[in-house]
């Protein structure tokens, strides 16, 4: 059988599959208060879309697919598309990342139709900071989401922090202990140039360094944990242990190196890499009537051609063309 394998080896086993574009929050450093051009509807990948293209996928060694947006949750075929990907002969591992506003209606019948976790991000326990950086008073729906998510199983239940300079940088020691006495996985989150705004600036971005250093100076003893595999996030044991903490130096510790990941948009591009250039256009093919194995081509050519890394740190570096929640975070 063929594999999604690129130029320097890596296997690909991980796909991020976007729901929509669109999302129910505006968190300045993602989206203008005003939103996006959305997608049209017609352009969205369908659910039997998505469910063909994902099999295909399976075929080709995927094993985890991650449901992301956008917010994927405000889909409304959401619990039939999970529902259909579980029940998929080559069955990959089900995840969301979410910002769970509506999880507390949705986390049992996602949890019955076979979703497996949840990512939930939430960067501040402040109202007033979640009202300003999102731009919807909202807090406390994100709070009961992942209370619901807790209940339903979807566990371990993970949460995503970015920190943003002058905004909720101080508050690194607070979440870690408010995730410590929930018992959820805390993961910090280096911001990327993925803005639609294109104001990313590294030189003030809230670094990995930045972030453990204000972790040991809030009192956390953290101590790293070698096996890192593809994971993005590296952990660190805190306070001995049995919890973790990580953190995900996308910038300035890239893991390119072990990148397994790959992508379809809401709108049916197959990109390797959230900072590729390129994409494969399988709605396209898909809607002229492609086969299996032509579909299986354009995957398997694409992932070919993914570039070693990132290239943050290049001089010729040039942001993506779409923003992260159009690509699918
Ligand atoms: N709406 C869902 C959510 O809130 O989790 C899924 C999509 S969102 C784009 C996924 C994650 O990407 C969130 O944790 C968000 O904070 C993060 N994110 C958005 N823009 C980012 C950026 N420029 N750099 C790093 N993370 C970013």
């Amino acid at each position: 059988m063929t594999s999604l394998v690129d130029r320097f080896g890596r296997v690909h086993r991980d796909l991020r599959v976007s729901l929509t574009d669109r999302c129910n929050l505006r968190c300045t450093y993602c989206m203008p208060a005003e939103g996006l051009d959305w997608a049209p509807t017609p352009d969205l990948l369908t659910a039997d879309e998505i469910v063909r293209l994902v099999g295909l996928a399976t075929d080709l060694g995927i094993t985890e697919v991650r449901l992301t947006g956008g917010e994927p949750l405000i889909r409304p075929d959401i619990v039939d598309i999970v529902a259909r990907l579980a029940a998929l002969p080559r069955a990959p591992r089900l995840s969301a990342t979410t910002n769970g506003l509506r999880l507390a209606a949705l986390a049992r019948p996602l949890a019955d139709a076979g979703l497996q976790r949840v990512n939930v991000s939430c960067d501040t326990l402040s109202r007033e900071t979640f009202r300003r950086l999102t731009l919807r008073d909202r807090l406390d729906d994100v709070l009961a989401g992942i209370q619901a998510a807790r209940e339903a199983g979807l566990a371990p239940v993970k949460v995503n922090s970015v920190l943003m300079r002058g905004v909720n940088d101080a508050e690194a020691g607070h979440l870690l202990r408010w995730a410590l006495d929930q018992g959820l996985q805390l993961r910090f989150i280096e911001q990327m140039p993925l803005d639609p705004q294109h104001s990313w600036n590294r030189a003030t971005m809230v670094s990995r360094a930045e972030i453990l250093d204000q972790l040991e100076r809030a009192g956390f003893h953290l101590a790293p944990v070698p096996a890192r595999g593809s994971a993005p996030a590296e952990l660190f044991v805190v306070d001995g242990g049995p919890s973790v903490v990580g953190v995900v130096g996308s910038v300035s510790q890239p893991f390119c190196d072990a990148c397994d990941r790959v992508r379809l948009t809401a709108d049916g591009q197959w990109r390797s890499c959230l900072f590729a250039r390129a994409e494969s256009d399988l709605r396209g093919l898909i809607r002229a009537g492609a086969d299996d194995a032509a579909l299986a081509a354009a995957m398997v050519g694409e992932v070919a051609r993914k570039q070693r890394g990132h290239g943050i740190d290049e001089p010729f570096f040039v942001q993506p063309q779409r923003p992260m929640s159009a690509i699918g975070g």
